[in-house]
């Protein structure tokens, strides 16, 4: 995605969000807001803390209570990804809610989205082969970036 196409992918996620959360008992205030934009427009997959640490910088008196409420809401609305982790470190993906696969750094803890042409192929395989009606997959990759593998 280029850089304009970027920007209008985050207003309509963030729309889609508002949109889903109308007429559920949410009330918006500017603090939800700025979990939602924050959400809604970052590509790099931030954990709870992230989240709170930023919504703080411009509204101090947010409690982490709130970005958990919050992300649980989106959560039941399949409005945001939650990558879960056994060290309970789990990231979220809000740009982009529906299941893709990822690269994982092991090492500086990086996330990307890369587009990857055969997974729509890989899920027909697995239907075919097990009979199964696929509905949704999970497809980590892990390894080392570029960045790490040169300073290890
Ligand atoms: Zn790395
Ligand atoms: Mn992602």
């Amino acid at each position: 995605m280029k850089g304009t196409e970027r920007a209008k992918w985050k207003e309509e996620r963030l729309a889609q969000m508002l949109a889903k959360l109308k007429g559920r008992d949410f009330r918006l205030t500017p603090q939800r807001l700025a979990i939602l934009t924050i959400l809604a427009g970052s590509e790099e997959h931030p954990t709870v803390d992230e989240i709170y640490t930023e919504v703080r910088n411009k509204f101090p008196t947010t409690s982490i209570a709130t970005v958990y409420k919050t992300i649980a809401l989106l959560k039941e609305l399949n409005e945001v990804l939650e990558l879960g982790f056994p060290d309970g470190s789990n990231r979220y993906d809000g740009n982009r809610p529906y299941p893709h696969p990822h690269v994982i750094c092991m090492k500086c803890r990086k996330i990307l989205d890369p587009e990857i042409a055969s997974v729509d192929q890989l899920s027909e395989e697995m239907k075919n082969k097990t009979g199964y009606t696929i509905s949704s997959h999970r497809l980590d990759f892990f390894g080392l970036c570029p960045e790490c593998q040169h300073n290890s």
